[in-house]
């Protein structure tokens, strides 16, 4: 049964984090399940943010917090979905997020593999790899 559906959504890639929301409303609708939307801010190395504002790290979150809340807005889904940010490893978060609000199912797309992929591996190879739920990998190619 599936009835929650968490889609990462990094929003530098407003295309191709599109189709996978849109493939993942199709399927919520279909299965009656909820939509949660992770966007995951990275950390910057320690030697960089003590250069940065006090406030930096609460200032990234909160934006990334309104951009996804506008691309959600702009993606007229039929029920509003949950928005959450969180501060990380974007693979780490999705795969630890996923398990701890029990996702029955993750919507994540990704680009043409890249010969950088094959020697460093990317967010969706990883995702697919260790996730403990079904995993749809939404095929687009790069913004
Ligand atoms: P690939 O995994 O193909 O190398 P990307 O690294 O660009 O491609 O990301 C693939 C997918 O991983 C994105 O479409 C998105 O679903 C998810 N993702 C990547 N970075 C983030 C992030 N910072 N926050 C949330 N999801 C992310």
């Amino acid at each position: 049964m599936i009835k929650k559906i968490l889609v990462p959504i990094d929003i530098s890639q407003e295309k191709s984090g599109g189709a996978a929301l849109s493939l993942a409303s199709d399927m919520a609708k279909l299965k009656g399940a909820k939509l949660v939307l992770l966007n995951v801010v990275e950390r910057v190395p320690a030697f960089v943010e003590s250069q940065l504002p006090k406030n930096y790290t609460e200032t990234a979150l909160s934006a990334a917090g309104e951009k996804l809340a506008a691309f959600t807005a702009a993606s007229d889904l039929d029920t509003p979905p949950e928005i959450v940010v969180r501060r990380g490893h974007p693979s780490t978060e999705i795969l630890e997020y996923a398990e701890a609000i029990g996702a029955d199912m993750i919507v994540i797309a990704s680009h043409e593999p890249e010969l950088a992929d094959y020697l460093l591996g990317s967010v969706a190879a990883r995702v697919v790899r260790h996730a403990g739920c079904s995993v749809l990998v939404v095929r687009k190619s790069a913004d």
